[in-house]
């Protein structure tokens, strides 16, 4: 299902005291769109710590609220829109105990609604507008009067009016323009973490070993590095793609790269990789063994130097044969990139 402004009543929203907590990617652009859409500025408040994030929204002439318990005591609605893995505590510490039995909880993301990580009242409502589209596209969409893609659905129904909201708060960021389309906290939740740890781990896997492969076979750093993503051909397929089809898209390359890619493509046994993609999305993201061990790592990603486990994930993916021509490549073209 597609909901679209037509599907969306902005005068549910009249009267109610709207809370964004966070101002950075989409906390600043959804605030701005709601703004815009006529919800009076003085019903918006932007509840942040005192910093830079705090004074650009000052500066944007919004209500900033330092306290966050007298923010959740006031707020009709609250988007929660500060990073994943510090909403629990942020949430169920500092909102919690406080916010409205009535509440609407607006998340942008699944991730801690499907694993039960936040503390709702039963009788709260709790709903998913989550943009498929980084902040500042968020805002320059709404900016140009088009919409953007949007998941939505109602997590938990308290007050029995949880479908309506949603769709009135997801017109008022701009959502429905385009049409929002109905989904769930877990479908959100699997789609995302499947991409992040099943198609994208592939991927760079792929363009690793395609690397190593063509560089014995004599090809140079540089070729490689233009041939395989520095050209940006692959920016070009997959916006290609998104406009004109995933499979039609291909009508635009030349008869031999054509025949190329769709019978190596159809040759290819995919039964191997399926159980690999089913193994993780069944026993790693679905079943919730990965948020158990990412929760164990979580508070090390604030630390600095080889105490950070992304860190020495980045230094061993740079030692790739890939990684290290990249930087011999770039050194060499320093300037002119
Ligand atoms: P940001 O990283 O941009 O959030 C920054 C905001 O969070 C700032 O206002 C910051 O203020 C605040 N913040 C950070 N740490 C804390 C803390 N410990 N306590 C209180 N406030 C804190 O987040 P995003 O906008 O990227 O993400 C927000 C939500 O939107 C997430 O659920 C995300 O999954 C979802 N989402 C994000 C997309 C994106 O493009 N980034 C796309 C679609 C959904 P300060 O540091 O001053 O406290």
């Amino acid at each position: 299902k597609i909901y679209y402004d037509s599907d969306a009543d902005l005068d549910l929203l009249k009267g109610k005291t709207i809370v964004f907590l966070g101002f950075g990617n989409q906390g600043a652009a959804q605030a701005q769109n709601l703004r815009d859409s006529g919800i009076p500025n003085e019903s918006i408040i932007v509840a942040n710590r005192q910093d830079s994030y705090a004074e650009d929204a000052k500066s944007r002439g919004f209500n900033v609220e330092h306290d966050f318990p007298k923010a959740a005591k006031v707020a009709d609605v609250l988007f929660l829109l500060i990073p994943d893995q510090v909403q629990p505590r942020v949430f169920n510490e500092q909102f919690a105990p406080h916010i409205k039995d009535d509440a609407v909880i607006v998340i942008a993301s699944g991730y801690n609604v499907f694993y039960k990580l936040l503390n709702f009242k039963p009788t709260q409502d709790v709903v998913m507008v989550a943009p498929r589209m980084i902040g500042s596209s968020v805002r320059s969409l709404y900016e140009k009067g088009k919409g953007f893609p949007c998941f939505v659905s109602v997590e938990q129904d308290g007050t029995g009016k949880g479908l309506s909201i949603a769709l009135a708060l997801s017109r008022a960021i701009g959502a429905t323009k385009a049409g929002a389309i109905a989904s769930s906290a877990r479908e959100e939740t699997a789609m995302d973490l499947f991409a992040e740890q099943a198609l994208w781990p592939n991927i760079i896997m792929l363009f690793r070993e395609a690397f190593q492969v063509l560089q014995e076979a004599g090809c140079s750093d540089e070729a490689l590095c233009y041939e395989m993503w520095m050209s940006k051909e692959p920016a070009e397929i997959f916006e290609r793609a998104a406009e004109e089809g995933f499979i039609q898209q291909l009508k635009h390359h030349s008869s031999v790269s054509q025949f190329g890619q769709l019978n190596g493509a159809l040759k290819l046994d995919g039964s191997a990789i399926r159980n690999h993609f089913l193994e993780i999305l069944h026993n790693q993201v679905l079943n919730g063994k990965f948020c158990q061990e990412f929760s164990k790592i979580e508070s090390d990603l604030e630390k600095e130097g080889d105490e950070n486990p992304l860190n020495d994930l980045y230094k061993r993916s740079e030692a790739s044969e890939l990684g290290q021509a990249e930087k011999r490549v770039r050194a060499r073209l320093a300037g002119l990139l």
